[in-house]
């Protein structure tokens, strides 16, 4: 069985060789905690989480290193405990458990480790000294700066013009950087905001940008070469070509991770849903109204690298499938997910493939390997008959009102004035009451 991952450093579908086959290391950017996460959000934790289970399911349980850090230092964080009157701790701590309970409810495994940027930050200084020894970083004005021009090949994950990229960065020129495209690895902390001691022989305490806590976490928990790293395709630049530009040249490698990979945009009326446009649902709102499973499936349905246009019918239509599947299923589960599921992820985790394939195990022949289907993508049948019990459709009319106008109809039909009875049946079925008769009666059932 041969994985095939597209790259997108090589901007190709390559198969999947692993560095260490008893050990298969991925690094996935995590949630920066100072909000509720978006359901934009949850579409990086819910692909990856399908990444790792195939990893697991092709090289063994406890063969895979799956690594997805939390930013827990940022200036939206600084800014955010400020203006609700909490400390830094609080908000980070609440955020971070908040995002914890949210995924678990998107039926997403917990990564092998989560590591925090805070607790991290030796690392990271460490990196900067490399950095600096090197030549590849300066200070200047108590910052710490990556020197672009030092690395002859930065750009080569973004593969853009000089003025593309500077245009991307957004980069303020301030005054102190030798090239406009240097960025920062540490910059000094006013008064009240997180600090720790410099690197570099800087005086004044400082905190670290937020390119060079990936590097470390990656570094500290995967090693300076790893299989796989991913993150939204917003993180392409210029987050990941920096992360590149710190490790290799901190190690004097080549290679950071051998294969890049980036999930599309989960996208609201044709633009992309994030907090700085303000067209966001927050996972927690989304998870009021719809079982996680059936979310899960929803985002499943377009292919990792496709824009997913986000709808109410997109869930609609994952809960008649995801209900279609258990009731297909059989209770005895065969452990392993269908081949023919299998194969479709192993093409560079085609979903949407894998859930045309579920609906072929809808029959006799297909039904126990689709209960180890079902298991293999963490979905829990419980959860969805719990879901649908509660958000059982309600009939427009009292019971009893409907018990006494059946009864009026079976009057009618055993008088023989079919007129008569079809009015009735006609009259609550435009109300959203089906009725259904059978040799031992007639039931009724609220239309869905
Ligand atoms: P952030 O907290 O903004 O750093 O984002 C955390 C992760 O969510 C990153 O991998 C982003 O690329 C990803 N992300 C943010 N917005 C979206 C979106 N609308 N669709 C898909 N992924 C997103
Ligand atoms: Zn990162």
């Amino acid at each position: 069985m041969e994985l095939k991952l597209y790259d997108t450093l090589t901007r190709e579908k390559r198969v999947f060789a692993p560095i260490d086959p008893n050990n298969v290391r991925m690094y996935v950017c995590g949630p920066t905690v100072y909000d509720f996460a978006h359901i934009g959000n949850a579409r990086p934790v819910i692909v990856f989480d399908v990444l790792f289970r195939l990893l697991r399911q092709l090289y063994g349980t406890e063969h895979v290193t799956y690594v997805r850090n939390v930013t827990d230092v940022d200036d939206k964080i600084n800014a955010r405990a400020a203006e609700r009157g909490i400390s830094i701790r609080e908000l980070t701590e609440q955020t971070y458990n908040n995002f914890k309970d949210d995924v678990a409810a998107l039926g997403c495994l917990p990564p092998t480790v989560e590591p925090r940027a805070t607790e991290h930050i030796e690392e990271m200084k460490t990196l900067i000294e490399r950095l600096v020894a090197g030549n590849h970083a300066y200070v200047a004005e108590d910052h710490v700066l990556f020197s672009v021009p030092s690395m002859a090949d930065y750009g080569k994950l973004a593969r853009r013009s000089l003025d593309e990229m500077m245009a991307g960065a957004r980069v303020d020129v301030a005054p102190y950087k030798r090239d406009p495209m240097d960025f920062v690895l540490w910059k000094p902390s006013k008064p009240g905001e997180p600090s720790w001691p410099s690197p570099a022989g800087i005086k004044a305490p400082g905190r670290p940008g937020w390119h060079i806590e990936c590097s470390a976490m990656s570094w500290k928990h995967l090693g300076e070469t790893f299989d796989i790293h991913g993150g939204g395709i917003d993180l392409v630049f210029p987050h990941h070509e920096n992360e590149i530009a710190q490790t290799c040249c901190a190690f004097h490698s080549k290679v950071m991770a051998n294969y890049w990979m980036h999930n599309g945009f989960l996208q609201v009326e044709g633009e992309k849903m994030s907090k700085s446009l303000g067209n966001f649902v927050i996972i927690r709102d989304v998870l009021a109204d719809w079982p996680g499973d059936v979310v899960r499936l929803a985002m499943l349905g377009s292919h990792y690298r496709q824009p997913i246009n986000w709808t109410v019918k997109g869930l609609e239509e994952a809960e008649k499938a995801l209900s279609s599947f258990y009731d297909a299923a059989s209770a005895e589960a065969d452990p392993r997910p269908a081949q023919a599921v299998l194969d479709a992820l192993l093409d560079d985790l085609n979903t949407p493939k894998a859930i045309a394939e579920m609906h072929g195990l809808k029959n006799a022949a297909g039904r126990k390997a689709l209960a180890g289907t079902l298991g293999f993508f963490g979905f829990r049948p419980d959860e969805l008959k719990a879901w649908q019990a509660t958000h059982a459709p309600q009939p427009a009319l009292p019971e009893a009102e409907i018990e006494s106008r059946i009864a009026a109809r079976n009057a009618a039909r055993k008088a023989r004035n079919f007129a008569e009875s079809d009015r009735i049946r006609d009259e609550l079925a435009a109300l959203g009451v089906v009725l259904k008769d059978s040799k031992d009666g007639t039931t009724w059932e609220v239309a869905r």
